[in-house]
């Protein structure tokens, strides 16, 4: 059974967040395997509406993909399930900042930044991997405090412009509730 417009949309936007990069490389081949999955049919898309057995058969993470997959085609839920009320989505690992979807009324979850650092041989960290989530007050607050601030690819102090913008644009991140 080949995908109707509804499942393929997501599924189209899926793949462009695995070739974009977007998807985190560890489950990258996975969301690749459970996507091509969903877009032959074999795997129900009214499965999806239980946020528990999604996340427990595929991974809390390929769970949060697909639904930003599904939020990106102007979706929060597919068949109005209760388990499907809207997910958390983003938390800051600093400042515990959390952004719901059911508070999408704006990019409010594009403040969220998720960083990755793969330690290297040599390091007694060697071949761990750590990843977390800055909301962009913590990740400028960060920045500041660099001896070398980072400049954009027009040379701006990226610290200077966060300055500037301060007042106008943060103040929805800045009113999440925090965990
Ligand atoms: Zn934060």
């Amino acid at each position: 059974m080949a995908a109707n417009n509804f499942t393929q949309g997501i599924c189209d936007e899926l793949y462009n967040m695995i070739s974009s990069g977007e998807v985190v490389y560890e489950v990258r081949e996975k969301l690749k395997n459970v996507t091509a999955e969903l877009e032959m049919g074999q795997i129900n898309i009214a499965e999806f509406d239980h946020s528990a057995v999604i996340a427990d058969k595929y991974g809390q993470l390929i769970y949060d993909y697909f639904l930003i997959a599904l939020h990106r085609c102007g979706l929060t839920k597919i068949n109005g399930h209760p388990d499907t009320e809207p997910q958390r989505m983003f938390r800051c690992d600093c400042c515990g900042r959390i952004y719901h979807y059911s508070e999408s009324t704006c990019f409010t979850g594009n403040y969220f930044n998720e960083f990755d650092v793969r330690f290297a041989y040599g390091s007694p960290f060697d071949e761990s991997y750590i990843s977390f989530t800055l909301c962009e007050i913590c990740l400028f607050n960060l920045l500041r405090q660099f001896k070398h601030q980072p400049t954009d690819d027009d040379g701006q102090n990226m610290v200077k412009q966060f300055d500037k913008y301060r007042k106008d644009y943060y103040r929805e991140l800045e009113n999440l509730e925090r965990e």
